[in-house]
């Protein structure tokens, strides 16, 4: 059967919401573009921001920064990480995060993932006992957490610093909690594909006060550090000022302005992504030859995109299905490639990593898809996508009815 060509764009996000655009124009008319360029007593839309998202989050504190690499390098010198270190993080996750570590002097050790695309918790604790690591930078990449019970006893038993790389995870929990409240600090970023939209932007938020006051210092407060939304009074910073360098990766009023009423509007997004996401996955289950990723009964996530396996499946025919999906409109991104493509890349594009042999990791990217799924995709735009992928790789890998 012929279907129509999908048209729909994969990068296309919706509009920012006039009450955004609105609180823009106006902090834009006041000239007063940097966070700390306020008058006496006022409070700037950043420190609005600070207070409004670690209220919705349920940390004590928030500091909102340049990007989520930012919140991630800051988050792991203010914990205490020193050049060399050993820095343990997943062996599937997006570039800023073995960058984050890169970034602070060390080279990252990688995790082995399971087959649902989390961090396996064995090769985690092998590898922290080999190296004798003290922090882990977990990544909830594409919004996939793993056993966060476990994982916290874990972290416990082998005494390691947990941040967690909410960037996919913003808005979800587990068993009721937070995705980025389980360990010392949650990372979050505001770049145009996450979950909020400023263009760029990252949010950093903690309980620890004397974390969040190094992190406050090491994002580039000067002594303007009492111009926070939602930080720790200033006996904290009585020393920490003096000891902590300055490294300037400030989020401005202009990206706090467009964020705000977002984070207002987030739970309806939150609800419209996962109707998308849920659709696919209930059809897309229904191939034999596709295995979709279990998701916990303690794990409520947020679909913006979505994954699945097929296992066993050639490169080659790995490579068709990409290549007979792009012919028809969809853009489905492929974890097994050789060459790194557009935001896709894997360990072995790491090379300042140095070579970590993870054959379970590169067994399961050989055949794992990807697919983002933007909010300007209708429910209709979703059934053609599942028609799509299902008769590509019924074709290529056998087996499937839709
Ligand atoms: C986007 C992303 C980041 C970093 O966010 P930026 O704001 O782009 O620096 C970190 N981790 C993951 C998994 C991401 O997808």
């Amino acid at each position: 059967m012929v279907r129509p060509r999908f048209t729909g764009s994969f990068t296309q996000q919706p509009s920012i919401p006039d009450e955004a655009i609105a609180a823009a124009v106006a902090v834009m008319r006041s000239g007063r573009l940097h966070r700390y360029n306020i008058a006496t007593g006022e409070e700037s839309e950043t420190m609005a921001l600070e207070r409004e998202y670690a209220s919705w989050q349920g940390s004590r504190y928030c500091i909102a920064v340049a990007s989520g690499g930012q919140a991630m390098q800051i988050a792991l010198r203010a914990a205490g990480v020193l050049p060399q270190d050993a820095v343990l993080t997943n062996g599937f996750t997006l570039a800023p995060v073995p960058g984050a570590i890169a970034a602070v002097g060390c080279s990252p050790i990688l995790i082995e993932i399971t087959e649902d695309m989390v961090i396996d918790l064995d090769d985690l604790a092998v590898k922290a006992r080999q190296t004798g690591a003290r922090h882990l930078l977990l990544s909830h990449m594409r919004g996939h957490q793993c056993d966060m019970d476990r994982l916290v006893r874990l972290a416990a038993d082998l005494k390691l610093a947990v941040i967690e790389d909410c960037a996919h995870t913003m808005g979800a929990t587990w068993n009721g909690r937070r995705s980025g409240a389980f360990g010392l600090a949650g990372c979050f970023s505001t770049q145009t594909y996450k979950h909020l939209n400023s263009g760029e932007g990252g949010l950093l938020t903690s309980d620890d006060a004397e974390f969040i006051a190094r992190a406050t210092i090491l994002s580039g407060s000067y002594m303007l550090y009492e111009r926070h939304g939602a930080g720790p009074g200033k006996e904290t910073f009585a020393d920490i000022r003096l000891d902590t360098p300055n490294m300037s990766a400030r989020m401005d009023n202009l990206r706090a302005a467009l964020l705000r009423p977002q984070l207002r509007m987030i739970d309806e997004s939150i609800r419209a992504w996962n109707e998308r996401h849920d659709y696919l996955a209930r059809r897309l289950a229904a191939c034999s030859s596709i295995q979709m990723p279990h998701r916990p009964d303690a794990e409520a996530y947020v679909g913006s995109s979505i994954q699945f396996l097929v296992p066993g499946i050639s490169s080659g025919a790995a490579r068709e299905i990409v290549d007979r999906l792009a012919e028809v409109g969809v853009e489905l991104k492929w974890f097994g490639a050789e060459q790194p493509v557009g935001f896709t890349s894997d360990h072995h594009s790491w090379r300042y990593a140095g070579a970590q042999s993870l054959p379970i990791t590169d067994a399961i990217l050989s055949g794992l898809f990807d697919m983002r799924l933007p909010l300007t995709f209708s429910l209709e735009d979703c059934a053609l996508l599942a028609d799509h992928i299902l008769d590509t790789v019924a074709v290529l890998a056998s087996k499937c009815d839709a």
